[in-house]
């Protein structure tokens, strides 16, 4: 998604920091007896594995909200993607992190703003810096690089784009990851008609389209993406939405086994990596059990704003929604039931089945391979 905080207009979100850090703090402080509307969570994070969703777009008003959702759907910790960069919402986003407790880690995103300036790798580099100094740990690079962002020449940058080169080797000596969404659904390229079963998405988001645009291919993103990767064997990447690319696993496992420096989170695709066999998933899993890590593609702002929930259609998501997506998303990961509803109805009109992971790859996918990954400092 675009990200939370950036649907705001900016004095919406200055209106909300100040009163962000005294309700946070508030229901933090609070968090050990839990409003009598929340149900009790039915296990600790003694007792189960512990949960780091690494795919979050937090509004900084969200805090309180998604401390309730971690309470009723049991996850500890949550890295938001929609940081913003320093001087536009980054500072913000710190503060209502700070006012969580320490279960909101924080990443920048790239500085889009100075992709117009003849020195915006320089630029980008230097936002990067400043936005580790303040508190971020890693960068988010949204799918706009490569499908949108014109550079000074008005000709979009590539994901691969060399001027763009000193910052993906500043994040590597700064040790922050790179969480990386380049490219989209295959099926955004086909037409939109009764044969492309992204349908329904595409007609209440006509613009995620890429049929008919000036725009590169899937497969050229991809290939951009893959040179990028390799170009910096130093730096971390998390390719987000299963690698970018969950409609074929082999190509996913071709590039984990090639690039040390690859990892994929499983943000919104649970719907199409369900759909695979689900013996040929679980070995996947076993395979990369070091590489995978656990994202939802949730997106929290204070209510009224319905939650984004992987997607979202013409109407907003609602408690049987939002039950629908966390529950069908566990069942994937932990049972062997097959043929169920997935977590997302507008993704697609198919039924998945579960990998029923081992408990100890669950535990890396989960959450170690977060702290590893991320370098997160949590209890245990
Ligand atoms: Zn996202």
């Amino acid at each position: 998604m675009a990200g939370v905080a950036q649907r705001k207009r900016p004095w919406q979100v200055a209106a909300l920091v100040a009163l962000t850090a005294l309700v946070g703090c508030w229901f933090w402080q609070r968090s050990s007896s839990p409003p009598a509307a929340v149900p009790a969570p039915s296990a600790t994070a003694g007792e189960r594995p512990f949960v780091v969703d690494v795919h979050v777009h937090l509004g900084p008003d969200g805090v309180e909200r998604l401390g309730r959702l971690m309470q009723r759907w049991h996850f500890d910790h949550a890295i938001n993607l929609s940081g913003g960069t320093p001087g536009r919402g980054l500072s913000e986003q710190l503060a209502a992190a700070r006012s969580s407790a320490g279960r909101v880690t924080v990443f920048t995103t790239l500085s889009y703003h100075d992709a117009r300036y003849p020195d915006y790798g320089a630029r980008m580099t230097a936002a990067l810096r400043r936005a580790h100094a303040m508190g971020a740990r890693g960068l988010k690079i949204a799918k706009v690089l490569g499908l949108g962002l014109p550079g000074p020449d008005g000709r979009l940058l590539a994901v691969d784009d060399p001027g763009l080169d000193p910052v993906f080797e500043a994040a590597g000596e700064l040790d922050m990851p790179v969480a990386i969404h380049s490219g989209d659904p295959r099926a955004f390229w086909l037409p939109i008609d009764g044969k492309n079963e992204r349908k329904d998405e595409l007609e209440a988001h006509p613009g995620w389209s890429q049929f008919g645009q000036d725009a590169p291919s899937f497969d050229q993103l991809l290939s951009q993406l893959e040179r990028r990767v390799a170009r910096h064997p130093k730096t971390r990447f998390i390719s987000v939405h299963f690698g970018n690319c969950a409609e074929d696993p082999d190509r996913v496992a071709g590039w984990l086994r090639k690039y040390d420096n690859l990892y994929i989170d499983t943000a919104a695709r649970v719907p199409e990596i369900g759909r695979h066999a689900p013996e040929k998933m679980r070995a996947f899993f076993i395979e990369f059990q070091d590489r995978v890590l656990y994202g939802s593609d949730l997106g929290v702002s204070a209510e009224p704003e319905p939650l984004f929930l992987g997607s979202e259609g013409k109407e907003p998501a609602g408690a049987k929604e939002e039950q629908r997506f966390f529950t069908a998303t566990r069942r994937y990961f932990e049972t062997a039931d097959r043929d169920f509803d997935h977590p997302t109805p507008i993704q697609g009109n198919w039924r998945i089945s579960g990998v029923d992971l081992p408990d100890a790859v669950k535990r890396k996918i989960y959450g170690e391979n977060a702290r590893r990954v991320i370098k997160l400092d949590l209890p245990r």
